[in-house]
C-alpha cells in the first residue's frame, strides 16, 4: 500500500522534470534523441550543478539553445563515459611520463657504463704509459669524460624533477576525480553509488567478524510543499544544511549519503539497532533544532523535520533486502505521523501483536 503510495509520489515528482524536459526540447527545437533528454530531463531535476551552470550562462546570451549546444553539455556534464574518458586520459598522460623516466633511466645506466669502461681504459694506459706526456694526455681525456659525466648527470636531474612534478599533478587530478566521482555535489555527502558499493564492501566483512551493521534510511518531510512555499533554491540550502547536520552528527567509520532527492542514507557499520535508533533519534533532533533563514531577506522560515527508518543486517539479508526494511520504517514513520524514528524491532513486534 505504502510502496503503491511511493511509486505514485515518485511518478509525479519525475513526471514534472520529464515534462519541463519536453518543454525545453520544443522551444529549443532540439530533435527528442535521447541524450538531448537526458541534458534536459537532469537540467530540470537541477542536481547537476555544472550542467545548469553552463545551460544558464547560454541562456543569457542567446534565447534558443541549438542542438550542437546540448550535444556538447552531453559529453561534458552527462554521458557516463565522461569519467571514464578523462581517467583514461589521465591514465595515458601517466604511462608517458613513466615512460620518459625508463628512457631516462636507461640513458644514464648507459652513459655511467661508458664513463667505467672509460677509466678502466685509462688506468690500464697509465700503467703502460712510458712518458709523462702520454700521461698527461690519458688524465685530460679523464678530466673530459668526467665533465660530460656531471653535465648529464644534471640533465638527468633536471628531468627527474619534472617528471616528479608532472607525476605528482597526475596525482592529485586522479585524487579529484575519484573524490568528484563518489560525492554528491550539492551536500557534499557521498552519493548513491557509493553508498550501494560501500554496503556491498562492508556485508561479507560484517558477515565474518560477526559484526552488527545498521542502515538508517531517512526523509526530510513535507519537502514538496517547503519548496512550493520558499522555492527551489531556499530547499535546495536546505538539503545544503540537512547534509551538514548529518556529517556532523556522525562520526568515524559511518557513511552518510544522499540517496535521493530529500532522501539520505546512512550506514552504520559495527552498530547495533538500539545504537543505530539513538543515532537516528539525535539526528531528527539536531534537524528540527535548526531554525531556518533565508539567505536572501533575513527571514525567519521556521523549521523542517525527517523521519528516519532504521533496519539491521541479518544473517539472511542482502543490501537490497536490507536497505528495503529500513525503507519500509521509513515509510511507517510517515505514516505515523512523520518527525520520528522507527526501528524494525517496533515493526516486528508490531506485527506480533497483530497476530496475537
Ligand atoms: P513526505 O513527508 O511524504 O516525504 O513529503 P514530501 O513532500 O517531502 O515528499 P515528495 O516525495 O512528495 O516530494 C519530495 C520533494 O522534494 C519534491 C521536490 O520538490 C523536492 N526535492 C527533491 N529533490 C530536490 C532537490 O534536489 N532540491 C530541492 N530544492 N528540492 C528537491
Ligand atoms: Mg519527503
Ligand atoms: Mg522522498
Amino acid at each position: 500500500m505504502e510502496e503503491n503510495k511511493r511509486e505514485l509520489d515518485e511518478f509525479k515528482r519525475t513526471a514534472g522534470f520529464a515534462t519541463t524536459a519536453f518543454r525545453f526540447m520544443s522551444s529549443n527545437r532540439n530533435p527528442a534523441y535521447p541524450r538531448y533528454y537526458e541534458v534536459w530531463y537532469t537540467y530540470a531535476a537541477g542536481y547537476n550543478r555544472k550542467l545548469n551552470r553552463a545551460i544558464n550562462n547560454a541562456l543569457k546570451s542567446s534565447a534558443r539553445i541549438p542542438s550542437e549546444f546540448i550535444e556538447k553539455m552531453y559529453y561534458e556534464y552527462v554521458s557516463p563515459a565522461r569519467l571514464g574518458d578523462e581517467l583514461t586520459n589521465m591514465g595515458d598522460q601517466m604511462s608517458d611520463s613513466v615512460g620518459d623516466l625508463m628512457r631516462l633511466v636507461e640513458e644514464s645506466a648507459g652513459n655511467v657504463g661508458e664513463y667505467g669502461t672509460e677509466l678502466r681504459d685509462a688506468a690500464t694506459r697509465l700503467s703502460a704509459s712510458g712518458s709523462r706526456e702520454q700521461a698527461t694526455e690519458i688524465v685530460q681525456r679523464v678530466l673530459g669524460a668526467t665533465r660530460m659525466m656531471e653535465q648529464s648527470n644534471e640533465k638527468l636531474e633536471a628531468q627527474l624533477n619534472d617528471s616528479r612534478h608532472q607525476i605528482a599533478e597526475l596525482q592529485a587530478k586522479l585524487e579529484r576525480a575519484r573524490t568528484e566521482s563518489i560525492t554528491d555535489e550539492l551536500t557534499g555527502l557521498k552519493n548513491r553509488r557509493h553508498f550501494d558499493k560501500a554496503l556491498d564492501a562492508a556485508f561479507p566483512v560484517h558477515r565474518e567478524e560477526k559484526q552488527p551493521l545498521c542502515v538508517v534510511m531517512c526523509d526530510i518531510d513535507h519537502f514538496k510543499h517547503f519548496n512550493d512555499t520558499h522555492g527551489h533554491q531556499t530547499g535546495d540550502q536546505v538539503l545544503k544544511l540537512v547534509g551538514l547536520t548529518i556529517a556532523q552528527s556522525l562520526k568515524g567509520r559511518d557513511i552518510p549519503a544522499r540517496y535521493g532527492g530529500e532522501e539520505f542514507g546512512i550506514i552504520l557499520p559495527g552498530t547495533e539497532l538500539e545504537g543505530a535508533a539513538v543515532v537516528a533519534e539525535q539526528l531528527r533532533q539536531a534537524v528540527m533544532d535548526k531554525e531556518l533563514v533565508k539567505r536572501s531577506t533575513g527571514q525567519t522560515i521556521g523549521r523542517i523535520t525527517m523521519s528516519f527508518g532504521v533496519a539491521m543486517m541479518t544473517d539472511n539479508d542482502t543490501t537490497k533486502s536490507l536497505v528495503s526494511r529500513a525503507d519500509a520504517c521509513l515509510y511507517q514513520s510517515k505514516h505515523d505521523g512523520r518527525n520520528r524514528v522507527t526501528a524494525e524491532d517496533v515493526l516486528r513486534d508490531e506485527q506480533r501483536l497483530d497476530v496475537a
